[in-house]
């Protein structure tokens, strides 16, 4: 949020170079960013400029090829086993033959959480995404985006301070987006997140984030990293404004400069 919060994220010269048969793949060329404590961080390129791949390594879900990154100070490794973060995948990826209320307790059981604290925080979270009373229906009984509020359930569930979340909204309709969004602001508002949020629409960027960070592809790089301006309170109504418009268009010359025309 403010320069002073502690770093959740910080990588420099950053690369994560993939072997494949066809050659090298260069995801992520010298990345410099960080994340403070607090931060909504929204990443936005095309298709293909490494944002997926940057969520994995936070996570250490891959390993950098070069470079430095920690994750609350420490490396990835470490911040994975100390449960650093909760990952949601564009697909809600809720299994289909647990209701809501087992899936959410899925991570739990993992983690070992006493049964009466999972029931707990299963209750505690379900309020927090809205769906208290669907605790026990399962996933197909639930539309698209209360399915993707679940999944940020599950997510939550443990209490990690750090949110990665990959196009979470992508595949729904704009009405259930532009829902979601302003219930995902309210739900950073009350529970102090940081949050990494990948997407491909700009108004969604610049309508939940303090900070947009802008890609261009191979190699994927940071072409601009935007600190907004907006205040904190943030009605849809926003969108319309002056202020709005005028990050939207800086995110848009950002994509526009970092675009390769070659192909
Ligand atoms: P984005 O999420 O921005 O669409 P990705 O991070 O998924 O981009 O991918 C960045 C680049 O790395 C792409 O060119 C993609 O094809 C390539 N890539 C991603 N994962 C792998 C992998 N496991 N092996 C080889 N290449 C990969
Ligand atoms: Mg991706």
């Amino acid at each position: 949020m403010t320069s002073s919060a502690p770093s959740v994220v910080s990588a420099r010269n950053l690369c994560l170079t993939y072997e494949t048969n066809d050659g090298p793949v260069h995801a992520l060329s010298n990345v410099d960013l960080d994340v403070r404590k607090g931060d909504f961080v929204s990443f936005i390129g095309p298709s293909g400029c490494g944002k997926t791949t940057f969520l994995r390594v936070i996570a250490d879900l891959e390993r950098k090829t070069s470079g430095d990154i920690t994750v609350n100070g420490m490396t990835p490794e470490e911040a994975r086993t100390n449960r650093a973060y909760g990952y949601v995948f564009q697909a809600a990826a809720l299994y289909p033959w647990r209701t809501i209320e087992k899936n959410i307790a899925l991570p739990l059981e993992i983690m070992g959480y006493a049964k009466s604290d999972q029931a707990k925080r299963i209750e505690q979270t379900l309020d927090l995404v809205n769906l208290t009373g669907f605790a026990h229906k399962y996933p197909w009984q639930l539309s698209g985006g209360m399915q993707q509020r679940a999944s940020i359930a599950r997510a939550l569930a443990f209490d990690a301070d750090l949110l990665l979340m990959d196009e979470p909204f992508g595949a729904l309709d704009e009405i259930v987006r532009d829902h979601l969004n302003e219930a995902l602001l309210k739900l950073w508002k009350r529970t102090n997140k940081t949050i990494c949020f990948v997407t491909h629409s700009i108004p969604e960027a610049v309508y939940l984030s303090t900070k947009i960070v802008v890609m261009s592809p191979r190699p994927g790089r940071v072409t601009d990293v935007i600190e907004s301006t907006l205040p904190h309170e943030r009605p849809l109504g926003i969108r319309e404004t002056p202020e709005f418009l005028e990050i939207a268009h800086r995110v848009r010359d950002g994509l526009r400069a970092g675009h390769s025309y070659e192909e």
